[in-house]
């Protein structure tokens, strides 16, 4: 077994990772660049090292970190999500240097890192894939040849796009050609790479993604799925699992196919196939070849603890589970608190959390580095909490978010909590008929009113007052 890990991440995710690796007594090290110092990720962890003063730099160099874990005596680095989790470079380096990335091959990185490579592979091992362009686009002139053989409207995709970054919908040729020199813009600035393609714009699409597990030995299984239909600008606000949307059948096929694609890429360790969904129509879309964010909810409804998997299946023992032992029970779902202000085109509003009161009582998880006192840096990340309920049926887990969303107190900072009392309250979200265009078609959700609890304002007064007199 793996001893010691160096985690090459920061905030929730870290400590989430720091955590599994207690649970299996492997030690932890972690690193942090200079507005980290005084993280929770740093408090955690066996041990700390700075990896510089510049705020993002030194969470993004493979060498460094390599050799940081090489120093400190770690068998393997596990990358978290985000920053350099889908890089095959630090993978490669890991490889060559006899340090375990907790994660899949370099090559396998490489391969499904690249959106049309992947759709590629896909196409080759029979999962199907949203209608596009066959690889990468010469030129405007062939994107429009395309286009007019699929029908508008299309997506203009970043191939190493992430993030929901780097991607536009274009309803005519007009758009196209306005947004194809943007896209590619865009994407040389986000990822270091001009290469563009085309997919169908699926109109309305359920967002489904399928959680895999798989070992060194061949043995791959499923998790079942997550919606993550409830998104804006292409990235996810809520997450359920599983889909209170879909029928057995599909569950069991998108399951299937989520498997059949890990199979045919060798893959290993965690993780995820996203598919869209329209009618009874399933199209492969991207696989994250990392842990994802929204990993806990599978957890609460599996049971199953996914980054311990990742560290056992890494140290080259086999998955504790068959496919036949993965059980599903109850509903599940993660609200991303987000430091932004959704009444404000969902701005981010950095700052210092003045008091932060967590959620609890049965069937409430937080995932989160923030406390009181706590100053959340502008560099970062605009995620600060995953606020994760479970509950045993869809009604119950609704209120039970709802419930939990109003014990939470995260003060200082504007956040996207109490617009999601709006959207647990909305008909359509109760009854489980929504699709990726749902926060974009109701924006009179954000008309709430942020107005605090009357006996909240008093202990504000009440404190002031104290302050103001003991001086
Ligand atoms: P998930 O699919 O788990 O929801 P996201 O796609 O939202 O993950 O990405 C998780 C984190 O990683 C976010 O902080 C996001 O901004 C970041 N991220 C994902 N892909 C990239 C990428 N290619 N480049 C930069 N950041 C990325
Ligand atoms: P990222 O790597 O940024 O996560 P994805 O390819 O996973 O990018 O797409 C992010 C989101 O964008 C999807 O969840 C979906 O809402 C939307 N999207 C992407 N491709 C399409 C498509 N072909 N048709 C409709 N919506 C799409
Ligand atoms: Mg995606």
């Amino acid at each position: 077994m793996i001893k010691k890990v160096l985690i090459a991440n920061r905030g929730e995710i870290a400590v989430r990772i720091i955590r599994a690796c207690a649970e299996l007594n492997i030690r932890s090290v972690a690193v942090y660049t200079e507005p980290d110092r005084y993280g929770l990720h740093v408090k955690r962890a066996d041990e700390s090292f700075s990896v510089g003063d510049d705020p993002i730099q030194g969470y993004l160099d493979p060498l460094k970190l390599v050799n940081l874990a090489l120093q400190t005596k770690c068998d393997a680095i596990h990358p978290g999500y985000g920053f350099l989790s889908e890089n095959a470079e630090l993978a490669r380096l890991c490889e060559r240097k006899g340090v375990t990335f907790i994660g899949p091959s370099s090559e396998v990185i490489a391969k499904m890192g690249d959106k049309t490579a992947a759709r590629d592979a896909m196409r080759e091992a029979g999962v199907p894939v949203t209608p596009g362009s066959d690889g990468n686009l010469e030129d405007v002139a062939q994107a429009i040849a395309v286009a007019k053989e699929i029908g508008y409207p299309v997506m203009l995709k970043a191939t190493s796009g992430g993030g929901g970054r780097g991607i536009r919908r274009c309803d005519t040729e007009q758009e196209l050609k306005v947004n194809f020199p943007r896209v590619i813009s865009e994407a040389t600035k986000a990822f270091g790479s001009a290469d563009v393609f085309l997919e169908k714009c699926i109109v309305d699409p359920l967002h489904i993604e399928a959680q895999i597990l798989a070992d060194g030995q061949g043995n791959v299984i499923h998790l079942y799925e997550r919606d993550c239909s409830i998104q804006r600008r292409n990235q996810k606000l809520i997450e359920i699992a599983p889909s209170p949307q879909i029928t057995p059948e599909q569950r069991q096929y998108i399951g299937e196919l989520a498997v059949r694609a890990a199979k045919a890429v060798d893959y290993q360790s965690a993780g995820t196939v996203e598919f869209l969904l329209t009618g009874n129509e399933v199209y492969f879309m991207e696989m994250n070849t990392r842990i994802q964010v929204e990993h806990t909810i599978t957890e609460q409804i599996t049971g199953v603890d996914i980054v311990q998997e990742q560290l056992r299946v890494a140290s080259g023992m086999p998955l504790r589970y068959q496919q036949s032992d993965i059980h599903y029970q109850g509903y599940a779902l993660q609200f991303r608190i987000n430091a932004e202000d959704p009444k404000n085109d969902f701005l981010p509003s950095f700052g210092k959390v003045t008091h932060y009161y967590a959620p609890g009582g049965p069937g409430v998880r937080v995932d989160t580095a923030i406390f009181t006192g706590y100053d959340i840096p502008p560099f970062y990340d605009s995620m600060c909490l995953k606020l994760i309920v479970w509950a045993l049926n869809w009604e119950d887990a609704l209120n039970r978010g709802k419930r939990a969303l109003d014990d939470m107190r995260l003060h200082g900072i504007k956040t996207t909590a109490n617009y999601y009392q709006q959207i647990l309250s909305h008909p359509n979200f109760v009854n489980a008929n929504f699709n990726t265009s749902f926060v974009a078609e109701h924006p009179e959700l954000l008309k709430y009113s942020d107005k605090r609890h009357p006996s909240e304002i008093a202990l504000a007064l009440a404190a002031a007052i104290a302050a103001h007199t003991s001086v």
